[in-house]
């Protein structure tokens, strides 16, 4: 009898093989593992984790709901697919009503987190499409359109054939302009990960422009809009008029509230926002979104969802902000420690990485090692966001104040 094994998704094939966070994380721990007696000494500016406790508005409210799940009348099962009311209409009214910008609570999809909406979103789309990507960027948008399919093999540089690169250099400031070309979906991600750049309305408005006058959607990545501190900069690409024919938003609780390890997030679909089937026939997107999430999830938990909302208080509103700004501060003192030693440094005034050029032309995994093995900080190497982020690192804010300037020091003496 011969045997016939299942055939698995080529594509999961394509991909490169030391995905930038396992790697990281297998050289800390060759290295712990060769220097016990300097392991306890390493400190973690590597990966984008949060590391502050939650807001205590968010502890209370759930603490509250595990009430609620103890007694019959106040127990919840399955909650709506799309998140409760109650938290779609404080994120309606508070993140963007308050704030000038029309979205609508039964726009709003709340999910376990926005990693898993910006992979997932590619169920709805068609894969004929040609999609545009920055470079460097955030992994997870080029990995899932590897294993959906969307891509051709891996180039020496780790770059995928099929995909638009979009740059992004100091020459541009981190934020790419729109492709000479025509694309049909477009990532861009402001407050960006890896780079901290924010984009201003005009550079947003241009980008908008070119969506509408090319039928492209944008899929808008704004995890970080709460650490948008300057006037003037757009914390929603609904900012933009017409944004609502050409964008789709990505939104988290991840870095607003600490909330990395709680998991809760969402996606904002305008009713406007269409894609066409292969007959030509206009369909719009939330349609498709809204049968997508109600098939393949059923919720997130009651229990987060009232830590979730418990955010948009007033309470909740200022100990975001007190977080926030602590993070804050550390992205400036890692700034102002990176220039002292000579460096060339952008971001981290509205967002919580600070990008930072390698001395000397190094490529940045062997500084990457340099700072490991001689100054014991973790950073993340730039080549592993993107061909266009090698020779760059970026440092994370995500820490404690004591670890924040310890790692300050370290930079220095190690850089003079
Ligand atoms: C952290 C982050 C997210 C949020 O992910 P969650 O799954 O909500 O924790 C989304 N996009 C980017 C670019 C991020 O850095």
């Amino acid at each position: 009898m011969t045997r016939d094994m299942a055939y698995i998704n080529d594509n999961f094939l394509k991909l490169q093989a030391g995905y930038l966070f396992p790697e990281i994380g297998r050289r800390v721990a060759a290295f712990a593992a060769a220097n016990p007696d300097k392991a306890p000494n390493i400190i973690r500016c590597g990966i984008g984790d949060v590391t502050e406790p939650l807001p205590q508005a968010a502890i209370d409210a759930m603490h509250q709901a595990v009430e609620d799940q103890a007694k019959r009348e106040t127990f919840h099962g399955y909650g709506p697919e799309q998140g409760y009311a109650w938290l779609r209409e404080a994120i309606a009214n508070v993140s963007y009503k308050a704030r000038g910008v029309n979205v609508e609570p039964d726009e709003i999809y709340v999910s376990d987190g926005a990693k898993c909406d910006t992979g997932n979103i590619l169920d709805i789309f068609g894969h004929n499409n040609v999609i545009a990507v920055p470079d460097p960027v955030y992994p997870v948008y080029v990995d899932t359109n590897v294993m959906n399919g969307n891509t051709g093999a891996a180039r020496e540089d780790g770059s995928y054939e099929g995909l638009v690169y979009l740059p992004c250099t100091p020459e541009n400031g981190f934020v790419p302009g729109v492709p000479t070309g025509h694309v049909d979906i477009a990532y861009l991600c402001f407050p960006n990960n890896p780079t901290g750049a924010v984009a201003t309305y005009d550079q947003l408005k241009a980008w908008v422009d070119y969506a509408l006058a090319h039928d492209t959607i944008l899929l808008y990545d704004g995890a970080y809009e709460a650490f948008v501190t300057e006037e003037g900069i757009p914390t929603s690409i609904f900012a933009i008029p017409g944004a609502r024919q050409c964008a789709i938003e990505f939104r988290s609780f991840s870095k607003q509230g600490g909330f990395t390890g709680t998991r809760c997030g969402y996606i904002v679909i305008p009713k406007e926002l269409m894609g066409k089937d292969t007959q030509g026939n206009k369909v719009p997107v939330s349609q498709l979104w809204n049968r997508r999430h109600s098939t393949k999830f059923n919720g997130a938990s009651y229990i987060v969802q009232r830590g979730a909302a418990a955010l948009f208080t007033p309470e909740g509103q200022a100990q975001c902000k007190a977080l926030i700004d602590g993070y804050l501060t550390n992205a400036k003192l890692l700034c102002e420690a990176c220039q002292a030693a000579g460096l060339r440094v952008w971001g981290g005034s509205n967002a919580p990485y600070v990008w930072v050029q390698t001395p000397n032309g190094m490529s940045s995994w062997d500084f990457f090692d340099k700072m490991l093995h001689e100054a014991l900080v973790v950073i993340t190497p730039g080549a592993g966001f993107g061909a266009h982020g090698e020779g760059f690192f970026r440092i994370s804010a995500f820490n404690s104040r004591a670890n924040v300037e310890e790692v300050c020091r370290r930079i220095k003496a190690l850089l003079s």
